[in-house]
């Protein structure tokens, strides 16, 4: 799997952080997400759903070439 952020849509709300701490993080001052792991394995695929879902602001993109991740 693949992730990419729109991070202009950010608004901090810190749901990404919760949902997969592996892989992102956010911004000490201002809270803007980070993408730590743009090619996350396999095993944390449900947790970067979750916060791609959870994103009140849509700023997380999954894309799983192939389809299976
Ligand atoms: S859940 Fe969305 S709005 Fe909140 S910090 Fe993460 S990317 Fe930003």
């Amino acid at each position: 799997m693949r992730v990419s952020l729109l991070p202009e849509h950010c608004v901090g709300a810190g749901h990404c952080v919760l949902s997969a701490p592996e892989v992102f993080d956010q911004h000490e001052d201002d809270g803007i997400v980070l993408l730590l792991d743009t090619t996350p394995d396999a095993h944390l695929a449900d947790a970067v759903h979750e916060a791609a879902d959870l994103c009140p602001a849509r700023a997380i993109l999954v894309d799983a070439p192939g389809g299976t991740a």
